[in-house]
């Protein structure tokens, strides 16, 4: 059985970090292990769909066929590899949720620090004027003629349009791998083991003794003083359900023996839905875009609004207002032809949808219900719905207008039904291994991370906010990595 001081359990987005940030102290040895391939230092050996910061790779994902809301990365640096390299921050009041369930170093200010670390460290950077089509040009003027102020997207503070800080350069995809690793592979003390499926934890008397992990058909437990789990928000849950740690009902469903009674794991799952609407390209818009990808950076898009519905607190955003024109996220026009439209994404859903197993068994998929739109007030269908009416006025703007042939039909009056027929995500799931105090029956995690009833375990992923931020994810995760990082480090006298 190999020991180390520290097991870092998924080496995605927080993974990277929190092996990076632990493995400073030469003195902690530090283990992280990933289900997916590490292909080593940024280079050539990496694929290629992986590094092309234009399109949304498909490959390098646990289910290839599943529905688009379960896409999840399976491969070192995680969902950073394949997601849209696209850095927003979150409003004020997302602290709120955070600091009640996991203490002040969860308020805006205590995290700041930490966010900034974020952006410098993973490189994060406006988008430079080359890769602006005509179309994010346009729909900069036409959030600009409804009235928005512009407004730093990175940083918290009011509703109004801008561009997003984002992790590529020159079309290359800088993951999470690229900017936390590479810079430490070398250390002594850090082992990086890849293809190698956590299956499991052994929970003896409140505390993790080994972790099972299955690579090339072998399995072996590695040992250590402590546990991180950072298989992400699906990922997260199963590992500790399958350790018998979750809602004894449903472990015992399953031939597993319940070891901690913690009913919030996988429950809580929270995602941003949101509509798509297309509108046709003229042909004018379609040369440019052509013109653009021949040129080799035609970006979907690069800019968006956030925007206040009629439901959401003063100083605060409850939606994404999302213009994009270019080749199909997942390809289905032919050479030439492009696909425009503006989404309407809900940034702070009511609703909850939850994580289960469907076996014991590491191999087999999950059971993943995102729940969209089951909120018994309605209140996501009316704020998707209130976005609906702002995505048709941007349409009709003069800046975008040109660009595109008019509405043929008003997009806030589609029916619930069809509302959620056309539903899409925006990949942003959080919440399965909620963080909150311990007299909290659903909470899992406190606020450094540590599972309630285990003490040498912790979850360190986006799994643990209780609460998406109005924000794309990726920039919050990093900051929520660092943050447990240093959490971690603070525990252990500093080191
Ligand atoms: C298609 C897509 C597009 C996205 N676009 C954006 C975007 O443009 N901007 C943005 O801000 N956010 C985006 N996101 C979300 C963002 O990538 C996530 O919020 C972030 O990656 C979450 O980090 P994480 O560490 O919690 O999980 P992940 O980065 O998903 O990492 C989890 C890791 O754990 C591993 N793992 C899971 N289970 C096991 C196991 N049993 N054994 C071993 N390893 C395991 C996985 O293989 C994975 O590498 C997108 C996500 C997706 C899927």
């Amino acid at each position: 059985m190999k020991s180390y001081d520290v097991v870092v359990l998924g080496g995605g987005v927080a993974g990277c970090v929190l092996a990076a940030r632990l493995s400073e102290n030469p003195d902690r040895s530090v283990c992280l292990v990933e289900a997916g391939r590490d292909y080593g230092p940024q280079g050539d050996g990496w694929p290629r769909t992986v590094l092309d910061a234009r399109g949304l790779p498909r490959d390098h994902v646990w289910e290839r066929h599943a529905a688009a809301h379960r896409i999840r990365a399976r491969i070192i640096g995680g969902s950073s590899c394949v997601n849209g390299c696209w850095n927003t921050w979150g409003a004020h009041a997302d602290h709120t949720d955070w600091e009640r369930a996991g203490g002040e170093r969860w308020s805006a200010r205590a995290m700041e620090p930490f966010r900034r670390a974020a952006v410098d460290h993973m490189g994060l950077r406006p988008v430079p004027e080359s890769e602006f089509s005509v179309w994010s040009s346009a729909a900069l003027d036409a959030a600009d003629e409804l009235g928005y102020p512009p407004v730093d997207m990175g940083a918290s503070g009011a509703p109004g349009y801008g561009t997003p800080l984002i992790n590529s350069f020159d079309g290359l995809r800088w993951n999470a791998a690229f900017a936390y690793l590479d810079p430490v592979r070398e250390r002594p003390n850090l082992t990086i083991v890849d293809a190698a499926l956590v299956d499991r934890l052994h929970v003896v008397r409140g505390r993790v003794r080994g972790a099972d992990i299955v690579r090339g058909g072998e399995r072996t437990t590695l040992a250590a003083d402590d546990y991180v789990v950072a298989c992400g928000t699906y990922g997260s849950p199963a590992v500790l359900l399958r350790s018998g740690l979750g809602p004894a009902d449903h472990l015992r469903e399953h031939g597993i023996r319940p070891e901690v009674e913690l009913r919030g794991v996988g429950a809580n799952l929270s995602d941003q839905p949101g509509v798509f609407v297309p509108l046709a390209p003229t042909g004018a818009l379609d040369a440019a875009l052509a013109g653009k990808e021949a040129a080799g950076d035609l970006y979907v898009s690069r800019m968006l609004v956030r925007a206040a519905s009629d439901r959401c607190p003063p100083g605060s955003w409850d939606l994404h207002i999302l213009p994009v024109a270019g080749p199909p996220l997942f390809g289905s026009l032919p050479p030439g032809r492009y696909e425009a439209g503006i989404s309407s994404f809900l940034m702070k859903p009511a609703s909850r949808g939850r994580v289960a197993l469907r076996s014991a068994d590491p191999t087999e998929a999950l059971d993943i219900r995102p729940g969209f739109f089951s909120d018994p007030e309605g209140h996501d269908l009316a704020v998707v719905r209130w976005g609906l009416g702002l995505v048709a006025k941007m349409a009709a703007t003069a800046a975008l207008g040109k660009l595109v042939q008019p509405l043929g039909s008003r997009p806030a009056a589609l029916t619930d039904e069809e509302i959620r027929a056309r539903t899409g995500t925006y990949w942003h799931p959080v919440g399965t291994c909620a963080m909150g105090p311990a007299d909290d029956p659903y909470a899992v995690v406190d606020g450094t991370g540590r599972v309630h009833g285990l003490s040498n375990l912790r979850v360190a992923d986006a799994s643990v906010l209780p609460t998406v931020p109005a924000a794309n994810t990726q920039l919050p995760v990093l900051a929520v990595a660092e943050l447990l990082a240093d959490a971690i480090r603070a525990e252990t006298g500093g080191r």
